[in-house]
């Protein structure tokens, strides 16, 4: 499976965030692994292997957007904190708009991503 995966979470969410992996591992596992900076470091933190970009707030959101956009991105997991603000909420937009544009799986909390999960496990079955 040539998966890449751009993990993202906001820092009310970053233990969610480390739960999701931690359950999801044998998947992930298997994945390329992409994140925003701070959350790079929680899921580095559990052994897993992933691409540290820049933080959300600097600019590592807007960056994700880009790999979406020149298709280096087939799945975004970003938990938001729906009942905090961010300064980059502009940048958390763009992110969003360019899924919708490219036609790019997008989670925003873990019970969507878990499905989402599911369902690519079950598309590469057939595949295979
Ligand atoms: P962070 O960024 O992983 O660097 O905390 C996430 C975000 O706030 O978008």
């Amino acid at each position: 499976m040539n998966l890449n995966v751009a993990l993202i979470a906001h820092d009310g969410k970053k233990p969610e965030m480390v739960s999701f992996i931690m359950s999801n591992k044998s998947f992930l596992d298997e994945a390329n692994l992409f994140a925003t900076g701070t959350t790079a470091k929680h899921i580095a933190k559990e052994g897993f292997a992933v691409t540290s970009l820049l933080s959300g707030p600097l600019g590592g959101d807007a960056q994700i957007a880009t790999m979406v956009a020149t298709k280096e991105i087939d799945v975004v997991i970003f938990f938001r904190d729906p009942l905090d603000k961010h300064p980059h909420e502009p940048d958390v937009q763009m992110l969003m708009r360019q899924c919708d544009v490219h036609n790019v799986p997008l989670a925003t909390n873990p019970k969507a991503a878990f499905y989402l999960l599911r369902g690519i496990e079950y598309h590469f079955k057939l595949e295979s």
